[in-house]
């Protein structure tokens, strides 16, 4: 690693921010990936900023990562600088009916905090384990619900540092993906806006919704969740059941006997079995159906 980048940061940040060589299986629900180079939290929109410039000066490539939620990082790792805003960029107040949260907040911690302030609309996200920025960005949805229809305002940075907030409906939010996604901005913070609610109600729809996940989803094993897009007019896990392959395996990852729109890690699996078994998945899928999955989870690195 280069010492000068090393101490760029560490000037920045301060040694606590900095890692190096960071294995990334550590941060990712998948608990996959080889170390990143550079791994850094920032906690203020003004170091996001300088770590660009930075970037941009010694051309070291860099990626915003959120929990890890949907992200498949190869064995490797990956070669260039982690941002990571996380529980150091995760401030939420309550304002009224409205919700202002930094990127770095957990859905859940969202979630509960509107609970609290009997606000409702929110329960739907109330069980995905990303971050506010990787749920504006992939326009989290789930049981009927999406970011689309919460969101007020987002404040974003573009590559050059320049920091706007754009209104909800100038978003371009569709299923999982956004006009933040398509540009490429990084997410600093985003207002979300709900209704007054009954308590005991919001807790009624949250208990409803754990128990659901709970039930179908294989929770007790590392995931990114749903592996695949629901292609138009089908749903993946469905059509991966029908091709055969529930409980197909390539070393130690596993199409979910629980439930098949998830691949899991059974144990040390790598990022190569991951990705070998979704290869075959697809093609099998295609083969017998005439559908193509296409993957939802994010791949960083070389494959
Ligand atoms: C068990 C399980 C269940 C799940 N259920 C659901 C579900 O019901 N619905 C659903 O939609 N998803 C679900 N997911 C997937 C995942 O939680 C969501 O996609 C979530 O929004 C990802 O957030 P994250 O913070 O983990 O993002 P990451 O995985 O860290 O990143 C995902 C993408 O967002 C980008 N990103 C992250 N933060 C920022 C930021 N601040 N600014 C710019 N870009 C950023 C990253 O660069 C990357 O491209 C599930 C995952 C698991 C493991």
């Amino acid at each position: 690693m280069n010492q000068e980048i090393i101490k760029c940061f560490n000037d920045l940040l301060g040694e606590e921010k900095v890692r190096i060589s960071e294995p990334m299986n550590r941060h990712t629900t998948f608990r996959i990936g080889g170390p990143a180079d550079y791994f850094l939290l920032p906690s203020t929109a003004e170091e996001v900023k300088k770590i660009l410039e930075i970037c941009k000066e010694k051309e070291l490539p860099y990626f915003i990562l959120g929990n890890g939620s949907n992200l498949l990082v190869s064995d490797e790792g990956y070669c260039g600088v982690i941002i990571q805003l996380y529980r150091n960029y995760g401030g939420i107040t309550v304002e009224g009916t409205n919700i202002r949260a930094g990127a770095g907040a957990l859905l859940s911690q969202i979630a509960s905090a509107a609970k609290n302030a009997s606000l409702t609309g929110f329960e739907f996200a109330g069980g995905i384990p990303g971050t506010l920025g990787g749920a504006v960005v992939m326009n989290a949805g789930a049981y009927g619900g999406e970011m689309k229809n919460v969101l007020k305002e987002v404040t974003v940075m573009t590559e050059q540092g320049e920091i706007m907030t754009i209104p909800a409906e100038k978003l371009e939010m569709g299923y999982r993906t956004s006009l933040v996604k398509k540009a490429g901005y990084l997410v600093l913070e985003a207002v979300i806006s709900l209704k007054a609610g009954d308590v005991e109600e919001i807790k009624a729809i949250m208990k409803d919704l754990t128990e659901k996940r709970v039930s179908k989803q294989p929770l007790e094993y590392p995931s990114a969740g749903s592996t695949f897009k629901r292609p138009e007019g089908y749903f993946a896990g469905k059509l991966i059941m029908d091709a055969g392959l529930r409980g197909y395996q390539v070393g130690g990852a596993q199409v979910s006997e629980k439930h098949c729109g998830f691949v899991i890690n059974k144990g040390n699996a790598t990022a190569a079995d991951v990705c070998g078994l979704m290869k075959d998945v697809q093609e099998k899928v295609q083969e017998q159906f005439g559908v193509t999955l296409e993957p939802e989870v994010k791949f960083l690195g070389e494959f």
